[in-house]
């Protein structure tokens, strides 16, 4: 049997010296114990990945922290919140290697630094299953602000930040269905790691009427704003921003934009806003383009357009588990 290190091991090694946050008690007791800070709400996330089914068994195991650390500030960024801290569950295969963790825990420790959270806590079992880990992030924004699913109104336009459809193109390259030659390490790059746009968040607050991050889908992620803001999104299709990797991989055709805005896993933002003057100086201040791709009317659903207006049917509007 090889020499692992035990539970207690494990955490001391390469989890205690990522508790940065006084609170964290440097992982040495039952809970952590965070501040309150007065005109502030707590924002809460969590999004658990698996072997298998949200990364490759033999990715590098810094990407894989990295990536499940920043899906979940993703989630923080579209609400506008600041991010604070998280806490780890991490479900170990019994013939886990301990140079996994050490990897895993160095992609923590360089991304806690540029983001600024901090490990706050976690548990560490064993499973019979594939590796299996949960992240919960923590954020704060200002009483009464964070944005929401719900508030988008008749007359607002739908935008949305950076490029669409390069994480699903990536994922193809690593599957072995695309080929995208010089393009490959950049969509490769984008699904895995994505990019959470924490400044752009904050700089929405008083600009969107409503904020989600695009993880299932453009249009099934524009879906659930429509549906609990109980209003229709159109999406004009030529207006979806599409990265010039992605063009030259996939092309720019009908199939092709239905193909970006239906891949999921894209990690950008997309809201509602009444006035483009506003939702475009937030993006500056995000240090991301924002681009004005529809309008919110009254009704309900989603709807892609074509250039000529009309309908473009979609089959799949984005990734759903079950
Ligand atoms: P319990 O007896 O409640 O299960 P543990 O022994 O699992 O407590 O955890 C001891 C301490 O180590 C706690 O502060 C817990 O938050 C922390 N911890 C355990 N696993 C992790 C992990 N994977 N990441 C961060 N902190 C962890
Ligand atoms: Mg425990």
């Amino acid at each position: 049997m090889a020499d692992r290190p035990s539970e207690f091991a494990l955490i001391a090694r390469y989890f205690a010296p990522l508790a940065r946050d006084p609170g964290a008690l440097a992982l040495g007791d039952d809970a952590a114990l965070l501040e309150n800070y007065a005109g502030t709400q707590t924002v809460v996330t969590t999004d658990a990945l698996v072997a298998g089914v949200h990364f490759l068994a033999d990715d590098p195991p810094h990407l894989v922290a990295q990536k499940a650390l920043r899906v979940n500030l993703s989630d923080l960024a579209a609400k506008g919140a600041a991010p604070a801290g998280y806490l780890l569950a991490l479900s170990l295969p019994q013939d886990f290697d301990a140079a996994w963790v050490e990897d895993f825990a160095a992609g923590l420790q360089e991304d806690q630094q540029r983001f600024g959270v901090s490990l706050l806590g976690g548990d560490t079992t064993a499973t019979p299953g594939p590796l299996t880990l949960a992240i919960t992030a923590l954020g704060r924004v200002p009483q009464g602000r964070m944005l929401q699913r719900r508030g988008a109104r008749p007359d607002d336009l739908v935008f949305v930040s950076g490029s669409i459809g390069d994480a699903g193109a990536g994922l193809a390259v690593l599957q072995g269905k695309l080929k995208a030659a010089e393009h490959a390490q950049y969509l490769i790059g984008r699904t895995r790691l994505p990019t959470p746009r924490l400044d752009l968040g904050t700089a929405l607050h008083g600009v969107a009427t409503a904020s989600l991050d695009v993880s299932d889908g453009l249009l099934a992620d524009l879906g659930h704003i429509a549906e609990v803001s109980q209003v229709r999104i159109t999406v004009e299709s030529e207006r979806v921003p599409l990265s010039p990797a992605f063009r030259a991989t996939c092309g720019e055709t009908p199939a092709a934009i239905v193909h970006a805005a239906t891949a999921g896993d894209d990690y950008e933002i997309a809201f509602t806003a009444p006035s483009e003057a506003a939702a475009q100086e937030a993006g500056k201040h995000g240090g991301v383009a924002v681009s004005r791709i529809g309008r919110v009317e009254a009704g309900q659903g989603v709807a892609l357009l074509g250039a000529d207006g009309h309908e473009i049917p979609v089959a799949r509007a984005g990734f759903s588990h079950f």
